[in-house]
């Protein structure tokens, strides 16, 4: 960390600010200039707090070396992370491809939806139990219910199942049955899940914020990683805008962005970035050709009657039909879609 001093700093706020760092286990070089003394703290920054100097009267600025984020930061670890569930990968040279209902509904409907993009080459299924509902009278999921069925249809099609975890108290119940964790948008920065997550051996799909930027949504994978659970999957599911042409906003940019900064895989959910089953594709296709590890989308047999989520939900045949061509943009960048 790089502290620049107002002009007119007095030596004895020098030395303030030399106590400060050197109390935190650092150590401090001072180059004296003609109008500015600058002073280097050198050590472990993220030891020291950027506003503890920042609002010292005789800082001028404080600049930061390190990214604020280590084990998940490429710098710590220089290769792609990739993670291995029930023999299906994300990362690597896998699109990874992540499909079924936004919410389970019933049994029939989610070993009907599982098997259909089962056959299409999907190499998760995803189902959610637990919904994050913005109205309380929306239906709210099945609960464990829901999670036996999803177990079901993991039986029946041997994938791995991705579901989301809303709250602490059922832990227990969705590590029972689910293969991945998905922490939703809406949690991305409730820390004390993620440090609950973050004590599981279980690979945990963290969500992008409505409205975090890439910074604050690398900082809460480090809140996982910290507590040992180094197997997150980062999912870009679009940002709130002013635009409202969509359900959000599709930060493509975020996917080689965070692929510099992270050696974490990457996907992208278009379903919930759009809002609207007819930009799933175009989405997903630019997500894949921007170096996306894997796309996560929501089918459903009849989107008119879903309880959660029908206007950006595909028909399971019109899902079939979008892997074909997927297919080929993934064969573009030297990758394979789906099921190994
Ligand atoms: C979901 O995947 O069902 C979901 C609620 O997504 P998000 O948290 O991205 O809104
Ligand atoms: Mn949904």
């Amino acid at each position: 960390m790089i502290i620049v001093l107002k002009a007119g700093a007095t030596g004895g706020e020098i030395t303030q600010v030399e106590e400060k760092i050197k109390a935190h286990g650092l150590t401090v070089h001072i180059s004296r200039g003609v109008e500015r003394t600058i002073i280097g703290a050198i050590g472990d920054e993220r030891k020291l707090q950027l506003e503890a100097f920042e609002g010292m009267a005789c800082v001028e600025k404080v600049v930061r070396i390190l990214k604020p984020y280590k084990i998940v930061s490429r710098d710590f670890q220089k290769e792609d992370t990739v993670i291995t569930v029930l023999g299906q990968k994300i990362g690597g040279d896998t699109v990874a491809l992540f499909a079924g209902p936004c919410s389970v509904e019933g049994r029939e409907m989610m070993l009907g939806i599982g098997g259909q993009v089962a056959s299409s080459g999907a190499s998760f299924l995803r189902g959610g139990a637990f919904k994050p509902r913005t109205s309380p009278y929306a239906f709210q999921g099945l609960g464990e219910e829901g999670l036996r069925y999803l177990a079901e249809a993991r039986e029946e099609t041997g994938l791995p199942v991705a579901t989301e975890l809303m709250d602490p108290r059922d832990i227990d119940v969705v590590v029972k049955y689910a293969d991945v964790i998905q922490i939703g948008a809406r949690n991305m920065q409730n820390f004390r899940l993620l440090t609950e997550v973050g004590r599981l051996d279980k690979p945990v799909i963290l969500k992008r914020g409505l409205s975090a930027t890439i910074m604050e949504w690398l900082m809460s994978a480090e809140y996982i990683a910290a507590e040992g659970n180094r197997q997150i999957i980062l999912c870009e599911r679009g940002v709130r805008t002013f635009e409202s042409a969509t359900r959000n906003t599709f930060d493509v940019s975020a996917i080689p962005v965070v692929k510099e900064l992270s050696h974490l895989p990457v996907i992208a959910d278009p379903s919930h970035a759009t809002g609207k089953m007819t930009l799933v594709e175009p989405l997903a296709a630019a997500a894949i050709a921007a170096g996306a590890d894997g796309v996560m989308v929501e089918v459903h047999h009849d989107p008119e009657s879903a309880l959660s989520d029908g206007p950006q939900s595909l028909r399971p045949e019109a899902f079939r039909e979008m892997t074909v061509r997927l297919r080929k943009i993934a064969d573009a960048v030297g990758k394979r879609l789906g099921r190994v």
